[in-house]
């Protein structure tokens, strides 16, 4: 297999540590947060520009469409379709031209094969060097799955609505990816990575993942792509993913911390096993917050960070907004680092 281009981030060059614009007189009435935060913006500036973002109204969406469907969003279902028609429509509403990738697997406890489907979108740039920024978009049956993972998908449809208000035009292209059957086994993106030729492996700069982005006693947490603290490092430019969002959490004053990545935990693994460079967030599942944890992020020592995981009650108020928050503009800030960054073609 061809080796993925090697990922470095010229701090120089970045076009995120310009100067920031001049502040408006006081009085004068401010501009939309969403053109504030041009690409040339800092990891504040998108901060500001993301925290007067709704996000919430992404989960909502998803919780009707749960709702109207039996109460989940898995593969397959009504759920999910409504799911995927909701996010269509977000992304034709703001330029995009979103396609399905239709898959068929079979679903051995109901003796079927079921056909469902990845959504993908894409932005102008250099398809030589792609970004896929990815989210699944399908939940476990036993719940409606609004933080794992309606929160992952809010972030990134903010993410990519906002990409268009500023009118940036990334270098490289940046393909947003709504994965299916991630809850079966990380079906949809391992079915994109098979469906890609060894160039267009050669050609996927990096991948970048959100998975459970607002749980409710969660952490900021990010994938240890240099394995400084789990040992076990991701693809070469994985350290720099990890290092770009550090860096957006270290400039907002806000704490961070590594978090491992997992044998099949979720959909940056195909990526990860074909050399392509990974990171991504997540705030936490079903495992419980360390005391440590606790003096970083506060919460609750000893008790899960999502006590909703995989079950029903994983809806609308099973959410933290201003994690959802910190991190969509984590998500923000990186991918729009590495669709500006100057690549030789
Ligand atoms: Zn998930």
């Amino acid at each position: 297999m061809p080796a993925p281009p090697a990922v470095t981030l010229p701090a120089e060059e970045s076009p995120l540590t310009q100067p920031a614009r001049p502040a408006p007189p006081p009085g004068a009435p401010s501009a939309p947060s969403t053109v504030a935060a041009a690409p040339k913006a800092t990891a504040r500036q998108v901060f500001s520009a993301f925290t007067g973002r709704n996000l919430i109204q992404h989960l909502e969406a998803l919780q009707k469409a749960a709702d109207e469907s039996g109460g989940n969003r898995a593969s397959g279902t009504r759920g999910y379709e409504a799911s995927a028609r909701y996010v269509e429509e977000q992304l034709r509403a703001a330029g995009y031209k979103p396609v399905r990738q239709v898959f068929t697997y079979r679903d051995e406890n109901r003796g079927t094969d079921v056909e469902t489907f990845n959504i993908l979108a894409d932005t102008a740039g250099s398809a030589q060097h792609t970004i896929v920024v990815g989210a699944h978009l399908d939940s476990v049956r036993r719940g409606p799955g609004i933080n794992d993972n309606g929160s992952g998908v809010a972030a990134l449809i903010e993410t990519a609505r906002w990409m268009a208000e500023t009118g940036i035009q990334p270098k490289n292209r940046v393909r947003f990816a709504f994965w299916g059957a991630e809850e079966v086994d990380l079906l949809g993106s391992q079915h994109y990575v098979d469906s890609l030729s060894n160039g267009e492996i050669a050609q996927t700069m990096l991948n970048l993942n959100l998975d459970m982005v607002a749980s409710p006693n969660g952490g900021l947490f990010v994938h240890d792509g240099d394995g400084s603290s789990f040992g076990d490092a991701g693809p070469a430019g994985s350290d720099v993913i990890e290092r770009t969002f550090l860096d957006y959490f270290a400039q907002n004053g806000l704490a961070a911390a590594p978090t491992i990545f997992e044998n099949g935990d979720s959909d940056y693994w195909p990526f990860l096993k074909a050399g392509i460079p990974t990171g991504g967030l997540f705030t936490g599942d079903d495992d419980e917050k360390t005391a440590e944890q606790v003096q970083e992020f506060g919460g609750v020592e000893n008790s899960e960070y999502d006590a909703c995981y995989h079950r029903a009650c994983d809806d609308i108020s099973n959410i933290d907004r201003q994690m959802l928050h910190d991190m969509a503009g984590a998500l923000g800030y990186v991918t729009v680092a590495f669709a500006m960054l100057p690549r030789p073609d």
